[in-house]
């Protein structure tokens, strides 16, 4: 079973639940540990202001007192890749788990991102500068998981996943965008990569559910690289 989900929203970007009933449903769910990790300041309308992640962050602890050796809840945000080698992690607060992701709500105010933009809208990849610039803003920011990738822009898997594993970084196994096949994450796994599945959750129905994301790494044989996941023992 799946006993961690890092990557939850909320109403403080486009989720529709507050962190409250977040929690709630995480915990009815039987989750151990949960981050909210909305967009960060870089998705235009939509993105967290960097002092709403001061009140993200108050909301969080009141929920870690209220839950208290029921469950943990963990501030995350997800970054977004801006071009230039640069993601959009907070000042304000420091997040506990940073995911880095493409997304098309960015401002296409530099090269990369006005090509990426280009590619999410017409289909026609440069796969090697997605590549060159994800893999650069992997090493040079504090990054603990990669979010999607291979969702909105095409990158070259095998070097993406040899740069996560040698910086420690977790590929995830995303249920709402399953964005690796069961070859993408074999591929991985050959590379020393290691794996988290997260529910990417918006609504209230997907809090705790992992369903697609559970079958695809079965079908790739990973689960054991999977950090999140806790093998249960069959009922006799
Ligand atoms: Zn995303
Ligand atoms: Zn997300």
């Amino acid at each position: 079973m799946v006993v961690k989900d890092l990557h939850i929203h909320t109403n403080y970007s486009d989720g529709h639940c507050t962190p409250a009933q977040v929690a709630a449903l995480a915990y009815q769910a039987g989750l151990e540990t949960i981050a909210i990790s909305d967009h960060s300041y870089g998705s235009i309308m939509l993105g967290v202001r960097e002092e709403a992640f001061v009140r993200l962050k108050q909301d969080i602890d009141n929920l870690n007192i209220q839950y208290a050796g029921k469950m943990r809840i963990l501030l995350g945000v997800e970054a977004n890749l801006l071009g230039n080698s640069k993601c959009d992690i907070p000042k304000t607060v420091t997040p506990e788990v940073v995911l880095l992701g493409y997304h098309r709500s960015i401002l296409p105010n530099n090269k990369f991102s006005r090509s990426a933009l280009f590619q999410a809208v017409f289909r026609n990849y440069d796969t090697r500068r997605n590549t060159d610039e994800l893999i650069r803003t992997m090493c040079e920011n504090p990054i603990n998981i990669l979010a999607h990738p291979n969702e909105y822009i095409r990158i070259d898997i095998k070097r993406v996943a040899q740069t996560a594993a040698r910086e420690n970084i977790l590929i995830e196994i995303n249920n709402k965008h399953l964005s690796l096949t069961a070859d993408d994450l074999k591929l991985c796994a050959d590379c020393g990569a290691r794996f988290i599945i997260s529910s990417d959750a918006h609504h209230m129905k997907d809090v705790g559910n992992f369903e697609r994301s559970i079958a695809v790494a079965k079908a790739a044989e990973v689960m054991p690289l999977v950090v999140n996941w806790r093998a249960t023992r069959r009922a006799e």
